[in-house]
């Protein structure tokens, strides 16, 4: 309860510092957080009006989801979604979705160690990474810097087009993720070359995380609900172009990190 409680506040902080945004709503609506939900349960989740978190079976999968700021702040992420772009949770829209939440979620983590507000663990770009407990390549159950190390696609010819989880929404995720991860850190695809992953694309230039969040979270939360992964690669091109200029190193890497990963 006191973890839920104390991300809460630096998820609000975080939104009302880089972004002056007031809360999920931007007009100061409570975050309200519930914690031990049911029994072992090996999740957490925004149901449209609050935080639910489980305690984990605190054996093989999960401990308590609260203790994971990149949780906290994904799932906060979602009502800020709602109160803005509402991207229906499906199909590529729903990945979106999906993929801004993980967005936010680790890039509070930086903002929150520039801060001294996690003293314990630093900020990196695995999800999940404090409250996983299956010993794992590398840590956390999603992975942006590397989204194929958790079986997760990272260009968009490998789009999941099934049907299980409302078309893949957290596996699909991994595209817009990598782009993400690209355009603040720079690099090439990270699969580009290896076997199975023939993806050959642009190498990024670094732009560093207060510009893509910046131009990420101003584009995401301007899209249409029925947005594509093509329309969110617009829209950040284009936001970019606004604040940082036309031709600008911003607009390219963003433009670029999305061509990274197939998308356009
Ligand atoms: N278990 C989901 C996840 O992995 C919860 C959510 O999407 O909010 O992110
Ligand atoms: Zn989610
Ligand atoms: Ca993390
Ligand atoms: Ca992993």
């Amino acid at each position: 309860g006191v973890d839920a409680h104390y991300y809460a506040n630096v998820t609000d902080d975080y939104y009302q510092t880089v972004f002056s945004r007031d809360s999920l709503d931007d007009n100061g609506t409570q975050m309200i957080s519930t914690a031990h939900f049911g029994k072992n349960y090996n999740n957490a989740f925004w149901n449209g009006v609050q935080i639910t978190y489980g305690d984990g079976d605190g054996t093989t999968t999960f401990r308590e989801l609260s203790g994971g700021l990149d949780v906290a702040t994904h799932e906060f992420t979602h009502g800020v979604t709602e109160f803005t772009s509402d991207l229906v949770y499906q199909g590529e829209s729903g990945a979106l979705n999906e993929s801004f939440s993980d967005m936010l979620g680790n890039s509070s983590e930086f903002y929150a160690a520039q801060n001294g507000l996690d003293r314990k663990v630093g900020p990196d770009w695995q999800i999940g990474e404090d409250v996983y407990l299956p010993k794992d390549t590398v840590a956390g159950f999603r992975n942006m810097a590397d989204p194929a190390e958790d079986g997760d696609p990272d260009h968009y010819s490998e789009l999941y087009t099934g049907n299980q989880d409302n078309g893949g929404v957290h596996s699909n995720s991994g595209i817009p993720n990598h782009a993400y991860y690209l355009v603040v850190n720079g690099g090439t695809n990270a699969r580009q070359g290896t076997a199975n992953h023939p993806h050959t694309g642009p190498n990024v230039k670094a732009i560093g995380l207060p510009a893509a969040e910046k131009i990420f979270y101003t584009g995401f939360t301007s899209l249409p609900s029925t947005a594509t992964m093509a329309e969110a690669r617009a829209t950040t091109v284009a936001v970019a172009g606004g604040l940082y200029g036309e031709g600008s190193l911003q607009q390219t890497s963003t433009s670029n990190a999305w061509e990274a990963v197939g998308v356009r």
